[in-house]
């Protein structure tokens, strides 16, 4: 089983490519073990329809699948352009209103923020993920500024700007991010990512939004300004303050400049497994797939880095939301999963943490290492917060972990956490044996060759109680 068994999961952005709920399955069956709604696109209906998809396949075939909303944030965006594409060459001088709705096709366009009032002439200014660079020239008005395009190549209808110089100052939750906010708490999603994080500040605000609206959405940090990898001081704060973060690498790149994603992902994937939160490696993982039905050497290169680094998941953007090809892109990724967890290690990490998540590495390292020099073939977590589950998965065992509780929440959250099967049962003192029984009866768990039963080590707590966990059961099944 644990040949077939993949670790790091898979993250799939759902957009116009996989608009039915027979595409949402087809993405499932392929390997995706959760979906990301990007809130920078589509409106509220055609999320409430995508929620329902993905709720509906994921139950059809009995698999967790987590829910992913994704803030927009301080994003900039264009607006409507005209006939949804427009060539820009080098020299060309555009102008960014954000009084104008419509784009007649000419050289002003509209721009869903008012920039005039914070940009200055001589600052950067880039479009379309950094692919067109251009300069400000000029405050054109109260509503309008003029930019000279520094090369060609064209841009979309609602594609992002980048300021990386302009000092926005202030909030990153927007206006648009609290009604969002308010519409993922009535739809219960697993998690909420917020965009171009600075510090802890934001973290915590977000919890206390989430918090006032009764949400129990875990926060994924996305890692992407300057701001935020200034300093390994910089980055271990919001570690720490968040759930999770994402290596959101396209708006890193354009921001910070590409040359620095490598050494930050490797840091922040190192980090996050120390503190054990959940890491996810994001953008353009196999971007080629858009549009070719097969990776090139270097996409495959880069997801088996992030497996060998040991993320929790790998993410697809544009792959899955706008691609030619969204199941084949998942099941190369898996492919890629795969072949490189079975003929590899994760590199080790560095166990002096300090401070309340000490215990959990402490147990979980002791339960892991057993496991491993017992032989056994699986770790099952009977947990209630996640945490133990958590904290086992940081240690990147090679065995499966399964785990159970009795909140269905939980194991929405641990379908993207290395190595993790989460089921959901009723509270019962031993319903780890009952679930490693019944897991035998229906074949998820098999008998290796030459054994005569499935050794597994079962940890638990004695109460269904967060952070109530003492014991180690080895069992034979
Ligand atoms: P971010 O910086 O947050 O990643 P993005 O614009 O790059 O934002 P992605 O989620 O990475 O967006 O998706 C890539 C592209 O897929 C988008 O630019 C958009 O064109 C398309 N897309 C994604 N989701 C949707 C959707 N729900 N409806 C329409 N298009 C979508
Ligand atoms: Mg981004
Ligand atoms: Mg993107």
């Amino acid at each position: 089983m644990s040949k077939l068994f993949k670790r790091t999961k898979i993250l799939a952005t759902i957009g116009p490519a996989v608009f039915s709920e027979q595409k949402i399955e087809e993405l499932i069956m392929a390997g995706v073990n959760g979906c990301r709604l990007n809130f920078s696109h589509g409106d509220y209906t055609e999320r409430d329809q995508q929620i329902t998809w993905i709720r509906q396949a994921a139950a059809k075939k009995g698999r967790s699948v987590a829910i992913l909303q994704d803030l927009q944030g301080p994003k900039i965006r264009l607006g409507d352009i005209k006939n949804n594409h427009l060539d820009v060459h080098a020299g060309d001088e555009l102008i960014l209103d954000n009084a104008i709705k419509e784009h007649d096709g000419g050289n002003v366009l509209p721009v869903q923020y008012n920039l005039a009032k914070k940009v200055k002439v001589g600052e950067p200014l880039s479009m379309f993920d950094g692919k067109i660079k251009s300069t400000v020239s000029e405050i054109v008005s109260n509503t309008a500024i003029k930019i000279k395009v520094e090369n060609d190549g064209f841009v979309m209808s609602h594609k992002g700007l980048n300021l990386p110089d302009t000092d926005f100052g202030g909030d990153i939750i927007t206006e648009k991010d609290m009604a969002d906010i308010e519409f993922g708490a009535s739809r219960d999603f697993d998690y909420v990512a917020l965009s171009f994080v600075q510090s802890a500040k934001d973290i915590e605000k977000l919890r206390q939004i989430l918090l006032s609206h009764g949400s129990t959405a875990h926060i994924i940090a996305k890692i992407e300004t300057k701001k935020a990898i200034e300093s390994d001081e910089a980055m271990e704060a919001i570690v720490k303050a968040t759930d999770g973060i994402m290596v959101a690498r396209g708006d890193m790149a354009v921001e910070a400049g590409a040359e620095v994603v490598p050494i930050v992902q490797r840091k922040l994937i190192a980090m996050c497994r120390e503190h054990g939160k959940l890491c996810i490696v994001a953008t353009q993982m196999m971007s080629s797939m858009v549009d070719n039905p097969e990776p090139t050497r270097a996409e495959v290169s880069d997801v088996a880095n992030a497996v060998i680094q040991g993320a929790d998941a790998v993410m697809l953007s544009d792959e899955t939301a706008n691609g030619k090809y969204p199941v084949e892109t998942v099941k190369a990724m898996k492919k890629v999963i795969l072949y490189t967890q079975n003929n590899s290690h994760v590199s080790p990490i560095n166990h002096d943490v300090t401070g309340d998540y000490k215990n959990y590495d402490a147990i979980a390292g002791g339960v892991v290492s057993l496991a491993e020099k017992i032989d056994a073939d699986v770790i099952l977590c009977q947990t209630a917060s996640g945490a133990t589950a958590s904290a086992i998965a940081a240690q990147r065992p090679k065995l499966p972990i399964v785990t159970v509780t009795s909140n269905p929440r939980v194991a929405g959250q641990l379908a993207l956490t290395y190595a993790n099967s989460a089921f959901v049962r009723p509270y019962s003192e031993n319903y780890g044996l009952e679930l490693a029984q019944e897991l035998k009866e229906n074949g998820y768990l098999q008998i290796r060759e030459g054994k005569k039963d499935i050794l597994a080590v079962i940890i638990s707590g004695h109460k269904d109680m967060a952070g109530g966990t003492d014991t180690i059961h080895i069992v034979r099944v």
